[in-house]
């Protein structure tokens, strides 16, 4: 059987005066008067340990939104055997009985809990009101449905058969339990990464980044009610290192969905490689990593379209997209005009709490990030060789706040040209058009990265040069539009090099790897 072609989830616009902001406003209220106490869930339990941690704000640090109870080596061992306890009937379960508890969770998302998710996310995570509607509304709701889409395709793929003789192919979910280890930064990748790999009829064990258990611990709620058995999905808070030193010696180990930066995923990778004697199978490492996503203009570019892309590009949701705009290459004639659009678009934006509506950038997620945020921003402010265009402010009396910050520097190869500073820091290199080339040159040999880039021009010929180019530059790359937004279903989303295994999130390509498949002849 087939399922329709899901249409994207519509984004609602929050309007002043408009129905959705009264009742977004209700749910920030609600969400604000409470003080959460949130649990692990470990099969058909829900743990509570002696160690209760503080989810705070990021925009107001002293507000305490509730307690996470911390595990140890012991709740990862739990969590594994409940989802090695769960994965035989999971398994089992007709494919469509699997599909329609992401369909319903899709629902409920895009009904009753979507004010309850995109609160969780502004508060716990800092974006305001329209980067939590496309990220833990849209995007989370996209995932669910188009997975169930793509996943049909899979398993509608079979040989050839011949007289006397069947065949088929019997896509299994991998031998083991899966973990998903996610990011901060994204509701809908933190919602995928479990649910991807469980559509299939694999179990998992999901750590989630502590800044991000807010929204996951709803997304968790979402998913009980749609009726998801216990243990298929076990979420569990315990420190990375000390999750990944249980994890990774298990022998029933089958695969990691991995988002987050470069460096851990690496050291992953090494681990995996160090233990592979141990387990049954190769197991699937799947990883989407950092970026320092790139803009690249031509002069026959229009300079208000490019100054657009590029304050949206690099500053919403404080920069902090794996996505965002990060290095751009301007070429010296269309400079002055851009730069006087970016200096009056950045003075009109406002900056602060999620709760006024007002505000296009919030709060840093911690104060971790902010610090090294604002060591990249004091030493450029130090070197005569880079000029402050705009921002160049911090503060965390109250919240993270760092004013989205513009530099040009006259080194392409200056330390925030090249390294992934996920923050609201944009860097800017003026070439000479006559140096073209040599940039494009530049713009491939810059970073190890290869998430997303963008190149802003009319000249056609200039367009397929570029594209040509840079085709291992990026993973996603946009011709006359930033490089942030991909929407499922539309323009799967991942990178290469040192962005990851490159394996499209939200597309039949990263369902491929939650699968194993068994061929069966049979003779007639
Ligand atoms: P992170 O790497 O710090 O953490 C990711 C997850 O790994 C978290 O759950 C964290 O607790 C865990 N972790 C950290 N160290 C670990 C270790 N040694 N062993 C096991 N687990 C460990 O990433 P983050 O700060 O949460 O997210 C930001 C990063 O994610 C950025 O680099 C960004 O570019 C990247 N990102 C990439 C994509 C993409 O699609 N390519 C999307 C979103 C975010």
């Amino acid at each position: 059987f087939q399922v329709p072609i899901p249409q994207n989830e519509p984004v609602k616009e929050y309007r002043p005066g408009s129905d959705e902001r009264a009742k977004l406003k209700a749910a920030l209220a609600e969400a604000s008067s409470k003080t959460l106490d949130i649990p692990m869930y470990i099969g058909a339990e829900e743990v509570r340990t002696e160690i209760q941690k503080e989810l705070v704000a990021p925009h107001n640090r002293h507000q305490i939104l509730g307690y996470f109870h911390e595990g140890d080596q012991s709740h990862v061992e739990q969590a594994i055997t409940a989802a090695l306890n769960a994965k035989e009937e999971w398994a089992n379960l007709p494919w469509e009985h699997r599909a329609s508890i992401f369909l319903k969770a899709a629902e409920l998302l895009a009904g009753p809990y979507r004010y309850k998710i995109n609160a969780a996310t502004m508060l716990g995570q800092s974006k305001n009101a329209y980067q939590a509607e496309i990220d833990s509304a849209c995007e989370l709701i996209d995932f669910l449905r188009f997975n169930v889409h793509y996943a049909t395709e899979i398993y509608s793929q079979q040989p050839k058969s011949s007289a006397g003789v069947w065949n088929r192919l019997e896509y299994r979910p991998l031998e083991g339990f899966v973990f998903a280890l996610t990011p901060f930064n994204f509701t809908a990748i933190a919602g995928n990464l479990p649910t991807a790999p469980a559509l299939l009829g694999n179990t998992v064990v999901w750590k989630p980044a502590y800044q991000q258990i807010y929204s996951a611990q709803v997304i968790m709620e979402v998913l009980k009610e749609a009726g998801l058995p216990d243990g298929v999905i076990n979420l569990i808070y315990v420190d990375g290192p000390l999750a990944g030193g249980v994890i990774f010696k298990h022998p029933d180990f089958a695969g990691i969905h991995f988002t987050g930066s470069t460096g851990v995923f690496q050291q992953i990778w090494k681990t995996i490689g160090e233990n592979i004697h141990l387990y049954k199978s190769y197991p699937r490492i799947v990883g989407e990593t950092g970026g320092k996503d790139f803009v690249l203009v031509h002069e026959t570019a229009d300079p208000k379209t490019v100054a657009t892309a590029l304050v949206r590009g690099a500053f919403e949701y404080q920069g902090q997209k794996c996505s965002a705009a990060s290095r751009a290459y301007i070429p010296s004639t269309l400079w002055d005009q851009i730069r006087e659009y970016i200096v009056a678009d950045l003075q009109a934006i406002r900056m602060g709490s999620v709760e006024d509506f007002q505000n296009f950038v919030n709060a840093v997620i911690d104060e971790k990030a902010f610090d090294k945020i604002s060591k990249y921003i004091a030493n450029a402010k130090a070197d005569p060789a880079v000029e402050l265009i705009a921002g160049g402010n911090v503060d965390k009396t109250n919240g993270f706040f760092v004013e989205p910050t513009v530099l040009v520097a006259a080194n392409p190869l200056y330390v925030t040209m090249c390294e992934e500073i996920f923050g609201p820091v944009l860097t800017i290199y003026i070439y000479h058009p006559d140096n073209f080339e040599q940039t494009i040159e530049l713009v491939d040999q810059t970073s190890p990265y290869a998430l997303t880039g963008a190149f802003f021009a009319k000249d056609r010929y200039a367009i397929d040069l570029v594209t040509r180019k840079l085709s291992n530059a990026a993973g996603n790359f946009y011709i006359n539009d930033k490089p942030t937004g991909a929407v499922v279903g539309q323009q799967p989303f991942g990178g290469a090099r040192a962005s990851g295994t490159n394996d499209k999130a939200g597309s039949l390509l990263n369902l491929l790897r939650w699968v194993s498949a068994r061929t069966i002849k049979e003779t007639l």
